[in-house]
């Protein structure tokens, strides 16, 4: 299998794309470590499903946006597995609201887990896979950072900033054999999704000119694409995952 002795951790594995993307990267033969915020049973259901794939897995809690739990996570990770190669950086939040309603403390909430986040996340694994002279990074980014979404200023600025930060970093980091891609999913069914009102679905699923909404897996096998070597030349890239929205 493709991926056989890689150990890839994913962030914001107990659910939704980045419970689908632990599931394929273990089907292709890596080792899993996930995080999460809360839902540890989730997490651990997450765990268990890699390991029936013939997969190691390990939940750990950690709050992305915290910089000691991060470190702490990573060095959790390489003495499980003795190196990080894959790195996904899943976890993220929404706040929404309408740019004069949206309160101060939901713009900080969501940069800081999803822009923040993966900012601390890549830092804490590039000493590692500088060392091992190898690493694939894989920033979830969103269709509503390329295009921006009234009610989502907060999301949008932190999904057009983990673009940035992927080209930087995929600058900085292409020469030691890093590479620094971003996946931005269109809508994809998930806990995120479902919460969306009846009468925006409507009007979302006319926007999307493949008329559905995308399913996790669809997500996942891309980001299990950039992970692997099949895409040891793509860097600094941003995959729409959209069914055609931000073409
Ligand atoms: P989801 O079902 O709401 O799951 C979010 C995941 O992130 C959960 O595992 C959650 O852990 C974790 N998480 C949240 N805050 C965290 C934190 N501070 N530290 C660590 N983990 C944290 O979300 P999703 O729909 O799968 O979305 C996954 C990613 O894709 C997000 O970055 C999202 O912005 C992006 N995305 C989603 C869509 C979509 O249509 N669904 C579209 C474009 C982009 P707990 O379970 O413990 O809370």
């Amino acid at each position: 299998m493709e991926l056989t002795g890689r150990t890839a951790v994913v962030t914001g594995g107990s659910r939704g794309i980045g419970r689908a993307v632990c599931l394929e990267l273990a089907a292709r033969g890596a080792n899993v470590v996930l995080c999460y915020a809360g839902s540890e049973a989730a997490a651990q259901e997450t765990a268990a499903a890699c390991e029936q794939r013939g997969a190691k897995a390990l939940a750990l809690r950690c709050d992305v946006s915290d910089a000691q739990a991060v470190k702490a996570m990573m060095k959790q990770a390489v003495s499980a597995f003795g190196r990080i190669d894959i790195l996904v950086n899943n976890a993220g939040i929404t706040r929404d609201g309408f740019l004069l309603m949206m309160k101060e403390a939901d713009f900080d909430a969501v940069l800081d887990t999803n822009l923040k986040g993966t900012y601390l996340c890549l830092r804490a694994v590039v000493h590692t896979m500088m060392k091992q002279g190898y690493g694939r990074i894989v920033n979830i980014s969103s269709v509503t950072g390329l295009r921006g979404n009234a009610g989502q200023a907060n999301y949008a600025a932190s999904k057009a900033g983990v673009i940035g930060l992927t080209k930087s970093a995929a600058r900085e980091l292409a020469s030691k054999n890093i590479t620094v891609n971003a996946v931005a999913p269109g809508f994809i069914e998930t806990d995120m999704t479902a919460a969306l009102p009846q009468e925006n679905r409507q009007a979302l699923l006319a926007q999307i000119p493949a008329g559905r909404l995308g399913q996790v897996q669809e997500v996942a096998r891309a980001v299990a694409f950039l992970a692997s070597d099949d895409a040891a030349y793509i860097t600094g890239q941003v995959l729409a995952v959209d069914g055609g929205m931000a073409m």
